[in-house]
């Protein structure tokens, strides 16, 4: 009998990992003031939890506002092309923002999020993204959408837990684990 998930990042690690780079992006914008704070853009809903801790763990003045693109294949998307669901109209303009999101995989996400909110004024764009598959890259998208921060680097696997679902499923597991659904 094979197992359907495998820890491949505990808890503990997660945490201090998320630590740490709070520890860098307050660092990194610490000229950031009350009256311009950093704006990060937590995308629904894989990265919420990421969110939440990374946010808390913050010295800096910052806002958070919510953002979702909806990037998979179905009747609505048939493409498969990313779309934004939610935050397109955030006023970005002269804004320092700094993207969170649970996974970079294709990039697509990424590359639409951080293109469309360049064009629309922000004085910067910057990714903090808790897991990182950079061998999944789409040609051509490798330096524009790779994280700014990156929690960890993880091999072409499906991976479940710490916000991450599968069919909104198993978001609450601890660790981030890996999933395989024909497992028995
Ligand atoms: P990208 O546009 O970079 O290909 O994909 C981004 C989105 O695909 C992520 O925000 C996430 O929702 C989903 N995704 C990519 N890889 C995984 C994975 O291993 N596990 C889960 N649960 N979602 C993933």
């Amino acid at each position: 009998m094979s197992q359907a998930f495998t820890t491949l990042i505990p808890n503990d690690k997660i945490r201090s990992r998320i630590s740490e780079l709070a520890a860098s992006i307050s660092a990194d914008y610490a000229g950031s003031t009350e009256d311009n704070p950093v704006l990060l853009l937590c995308t629904l809903r894989g990265a919420a939890f990421f969110a939440a801790d990374l946010v808390r763990a913050l010295t800096v003045p910052c806002e958070l506002d919510f953002i979702k693109v909806h990037s998979y294949f179905d009747d609505v998307n048939p493409s498969g092309i990313p779309v934004f669901e939610l935050g397109r109209e955030i006023n970005v303009t002269g804004r320092d923002v700094l993207i969170i999101e649970d996974i970079v995989d294709t990039g697509q996400t990424m590359d639409l999020v951080k293109r469309h909110y360049t064009e629309h004024g922000a004085k910067s764009v910057r990714i903090a993204a808790l897991l990182n598959k950079p061998s999944r890259r789409l040609p051509g998208l490798k330096d524009m959408v790779d994280p700014d921060y990156s929690g960890f680097e993880i091999p072409d696997l499906f991976v479940v837990g710490w916000g991450l679902d599968f069919n909104e499923k198993y978001r609450l597991l601890p660790d981030v684990m890996v999933y395989d659904p024909d497992a028995v």
